[in-house]
C-alpha cells in the first residue's frame, strides 16, 4: 500500500497523471490534480509510479 499526494503549489496542469491513471487522479475546474485514491494497492501501485514519473513538474509524492 502506498499513499499518493499532489503537491497543489508545483501542479500546472498538464494533465499527464489523470490521463494516465484516471482512477486515482482527477483535473479540478481548472485543470489541477486532484487525488482521487489517496492510498493504492496492486495494479493501481504500479499506475501511480507511472502517473509520479510522467508528471513534469515533481508533483506527485508517493510513500
Ligand atoms: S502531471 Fe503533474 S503537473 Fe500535471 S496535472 Fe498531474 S500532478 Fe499536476
Amino acid at each position: 500500500m502506498i499513499r499518493v499526494d499532489v503537491d497543489a503549489e508545483r501542479c500546472v496542469g498538464h494533465g499527464r497523471c489523470y490521463s494516465l491513471a484516471p482512477e486515482i487522479f482527477d483535473a479540478d475546474e481548472v485543470g489541477h490534480s486532484i487525488v482521487l485514491v489517496g492510498e493504492v494497492s496492486g495494479e493501481r501501485e504500479a499506475r501511480a509510479v507511472d502517473a509520479q514519473r510522467n508528471c513534469p513538474e515533481g508533483a506527485i509524492t508517493l510513500s
